[in-house]
């Protein structure tokens, strides 16, 4: 199908992004790489009055390191995260996120920003930016927020982004030493969204005791959850394999889990359990063997 009309914008600066999403209101939308918003206007699931295209400011793209954080601009693709350097190093679950995510096609043009925006209940990144405690960086025509990843995923494709803002970047604290994050998805067949996608990130201490631990689940139900009775039975202990096995009994506690053509509640729940299991085996392996990042 074809389009309703609509305005195309296309500012060269942050500012002018803002500005435009002031002036014009709820009838404007941005537009990232196009690969969820197109798809939904050529079926006329969303029809807004003026596109403002963002894809030509440089800054909304920039990766970079500061003292203890990674920033990653707005607007740096899929691909771009798969294959930058210092996120390989600082980051690698979001690295292996991005990697599983479509077809090379949909990664090169897709961005994280667009995909966070979008809140698809089966996209990727938003258990991986839950499991590494991440930072939304929102910004309107007059100030900056910041918003925890657990606090952006409010329900279906509902996030805390308000139609006048912007999300600029996400921030990631750089990993301690003896830390690991691993993300394990059950693809399904045709879209390769995930039927349910688990990441795990956890922290040990010179004993080997798990210290810290979190748990990111996208695809299960509505948005993307922590695990939070995962979490608690794992913490303070010594992460065996019994223990993280028992623990991960707990991955789809409380939900209320999608089913439809594509997978069951039940089967959703299921692979919840056993992917949660999964990586917090691998997050804990890589952890034992990572002694320091810099
Ligand atoms: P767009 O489509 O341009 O925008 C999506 C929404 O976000 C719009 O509402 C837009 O207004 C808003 N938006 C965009 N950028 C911003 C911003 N900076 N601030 C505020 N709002 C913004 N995703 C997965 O996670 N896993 C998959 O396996 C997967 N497979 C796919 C397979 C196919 C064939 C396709 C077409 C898509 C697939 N996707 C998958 C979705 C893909 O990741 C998209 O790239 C992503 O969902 C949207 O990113 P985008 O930059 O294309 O955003």
């Amino acid at each position: 199908m074809i389009p309703a009309a609509f305005t195309y914008h296309r500012p060269k600066t942050t500012a002018a992004v803002l500005r435009l999403l002031q002036t014009l209101g709820p009838d404007a939308r941005v537009l990232g790489g196009g690969q969820s918003l197109l798809p939904m206007m050529k079926l006329r699931l969303a029809s807004p009055a003026h596109l403002i295209d963002i894809s030509r400011i440089a800054a909304l793209r920039r990766i970079r390191k500061t003292q203890d954080r990674l920033h990653i601009g707005a607007m740096a693709t899929h691909w771009m995260i798969e294959t930058s350097p210092v996120i390989r190093r600082l980051a690698p679950a979001l690295a292996e996120t991005a990697s599983v995510i479509g077809d090379l096609q949909v990664r090169n043009l897709g961005t994280i920003g667009g995909s966070l925006a979008h809140a698809d209940p089966a996209a990727d990144y938003p258990a991986t930016l839950l499991a590494l405690d991440a930072e939304l960086i929102l910004q309107d025509g007059s100030a900056t927020r910041v918003v925890p990843a657990a606090e952006f995923f409010q329900g279906l494709m509902t996030t805390a982004l308000r139609s006048d803002e912007l999300l600029i970047e996400i921030s990631i604290p750089a990993p301690v030493a003896r830390s690991g994050a691993a993300y394990l998805k059950m693809p399904n067949p045709a879209s390769g969204f995930a039927l349910t996608g688990v990441a795990a990130a956890m922290a040990l201490d010179g004993e080997g005791q798990c210290i810290a631990v979190r748990v990111g689940v996208t695809g299960v139900g509505p948005a993307a959850y922590r695990a939070q009775g995962v979490e608690l039975a794992v913490v303070g202990r010594e992460p065996s394999e019994a223990v993280l096995a028992a623990a991960s009994a707990a991955a789809g506690d409380g939900v209320d889990a999608n089913s439809d053509l594509h997978a069951s509640a039940a089967y959703r729940q299921h692979l919840a359990r056993v992917l949660t299991r999964r990586a917090l085996v691998l997050a804990r392996d890589r952890a034992q063997s990572r002694r320091r990042v810099r």
